[in-house]
């Protein structure tokens, strides 16, 4: 059901030549670094469970992710969130659509949702939890796979982060799961939501030997996550035009920023990964065609 290995293709932006892990094939509904991320929920069986609770923004990718996952389960998914914009909920759209489609409960303004027997399943805000590890183990041997059919010997990763969960298990990952011959690829990463310290300690929370933490780099200008940005709406038109692949509107345009500020990124071959994230660019995009109408693809 689910299109694993995914394709690294090679692509072309801006003069820099790099490969892209296209983790946003995975599958239709449940793709990207979610997908690995509640792959170990979609894997293994769970006979006593028959509800999945979580709690987070109300239009995050890892709420559609979950709603996804508690469909194939058949589970109930009751998802809680601090407030919901009177728009929102009278104008359904990207993210929250889909999940409410796929059968999720919505509850406002209650706190988050507690566990109340052994058949409810917690899941953390936006899948931060150790059983993450299960399914990033697996994007890390595919690419370590790839690097030995490829004779890739030397190579950096990038991604971006928000709670660092996907950067920190496959740093990880790529460091414990040696393939012979093969060098552990670093793997760097920025901050999306909060500064480099908050990411810093989310690695800390689910790792404490630093040893296994990513690379954090950053641009000097703070950026605010959800917020709109006309450099960041640019680079995204721009990759849309020139590798014809759309990315994720909240994350990804930070990222190939970041990544191009930092030369020495570039020192090996590098390898952005994908993460998915798409149907959230069904809020996000309008915003943006609404404040920038100047910019077009
Ligand atoms: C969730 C998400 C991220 C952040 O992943 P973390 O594991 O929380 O760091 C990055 N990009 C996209 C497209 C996402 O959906």
């Amino acid at each position: 059901m689910l299109q694993l290995p995914t394709p690294i293709e090679q692509i072309r932006f801006s003069g820099v030549t790099l490969y892209l892990k296209r983790d946003d094939l995975i599958h239709a509904d449940f793709s990207g670094n979610k997908a690995r991320k509640f792959y170990h929920y979609l894997e293994n069986a769970f006979p006593s469970v028959t509800k999945l609770i979580s709690y987070g923004s109300s239009q995050s990718n890892a709420m559609y992710s979950m709603s996804v996952l508690a469909k194939m389960k058949e589970w109930e998914f009751e998802y809680s969130v601090d407030h919901l914009s009177e728009y929102l909920r009278e104008n359904p759209h990207g993210n929250y659509a889909g999940a409410i489609k796929n059968g999720m409960q919505i509850h406002v303004g209650q706190g988050a949702l507690a566990p109340t027997n052994k058949n409810t399943l917690l899941m953390e805000e936006g899948g931060r939890q150790k059983e993450a590890e299960y399914g990033i183990k697996l994007l890390a041997q595919e690419i370590q796979e790839w690097q030995n059919n490829n004779n890739t010997k030397a190579l950096n990763i990038f991604l971006p982060s928000g709670t660092g969960t996907t950067a920190l298990f496959l740093q990880k990952s790529l460091h414990s799961e040696g393939v012979v011959g093969v060098q552990h690829p670093t793997v760097y990463t920025c901050p999306c939501v909060g500064d480099s310290a908050y990411l810093k300690k989310q690695f800390l929370e689910l790792e404490e030997d630093v040893a296994y933490h990513p690379s954090i780099v950053t641009l000097e200008k703070k950026y605010h996550f959800g917020k709109l940005y006309k450099e960041n709406y640019k680079i995204w038109l721009e990759l849309r035009k020139q590798t014809g692949i759309e990315f994720d509107l909240l994350y990804d345009p930070l990222g190939w920023r970041v990544m191009l500020a930092t030369p020495e990124i570039f020192d090996k071959p590098v390898m952005y990964i994908h993460q998915g994230g798409l149907l959230g660019n069904e809020s996000m995009l309008p915003r943006y065609e609404r404040k920038y109408p100047e910019l077009k693809l």
